[in-house]
């Protein structure tokens, strides 16, 4: 996108296309550098906006198939939030951002929330003492790893955590691949990382 190549519009008009009145909905949803924006998500709504509708009329809707479409909604909200920094950086002067990056950054965002509240969950877990982590033997390390899938932008990553007898860190790895791998291949390659990792370490 490009606003700098744009002609002057009347006020109120939208300044990305030129073509039509900027309401919510026409910049979150039909104007056509947004439409460019969503047919590179490959999202479809199970539901069809209406120009008249407001945002929260969308959201309403996209909670109720909350139950069938879990991450819909936040998929949705990120990308648009995508949309209006993109239109708010074009307007202050900005280049403007290609749809296809929005969409990418959007959904890196989506995945790092997802990474955040695993990591949390499995901080609540730790926490129960039936699986609590137990340090190694004596003059022994104890190396963790865990892999993860960042399935919307296709990436997966491995984290890595060296522990001595007291329980103390010694030596910690987070590793990143752009390349998609299923889960079960995500959690071989991060033992791989460990096994590289420790020998790095020189454990
Ligand atoms: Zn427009």
């Amino acid at each position: 996108m490009n606003l700098a190549k744009r002609k002057i519009v009347p006020k109120g008009v939208c300044e990305l296309c030129g073509q039509d009145e900027e309401t919510v909905c026409h910049l979150l949803w039909f104007c056509n550098h947004t439409k460019e924006v969503w047919t590179a998500s490959k999202i479809v709504l199970p539901f069809e906006i209406s120009k008249f509708w407001s945002f929260l009329d969308v959201i309403e809707n996209l909670q109720q198939c909350k139950d069938t479409r879990p991450d819909l909604l936040e998929q949705v909200i990120t990308v648009c939030w995508g949309i209006w920094k993109n239109r708010n950086e074009l307007r202050m002067g900005g280049k403007g951002k290609a749809g296809r990056t929005i969409l990418r950054n959007a959904m890196n965002l989506v995945d790092e929330l997802h990474a955040a509240n695993e990591q949390r969950l499995e901080a609540q877990v730790e926490t129960t003492p039936t699986i609590s982590w137990q340090p190694p033997s004596r003059g022994c390390y104890k190396v963790n790893m865990d892999g993860m899938v960042f399935s919307n932008s296709k990436q997966a990553g491995a984290g890595v955590i060296i522990r001595d007898e007291a329980g103390e860190v010694v030596a910690m790895l987070s590793k990143k691949w752009k390349c998609p791998l299923g889960a079960i291949e995500a959690e071989a390659k991060a033992m791989e990382v460990g096994v590289h990792f420790a020998r790095e370490v020189g454990i």
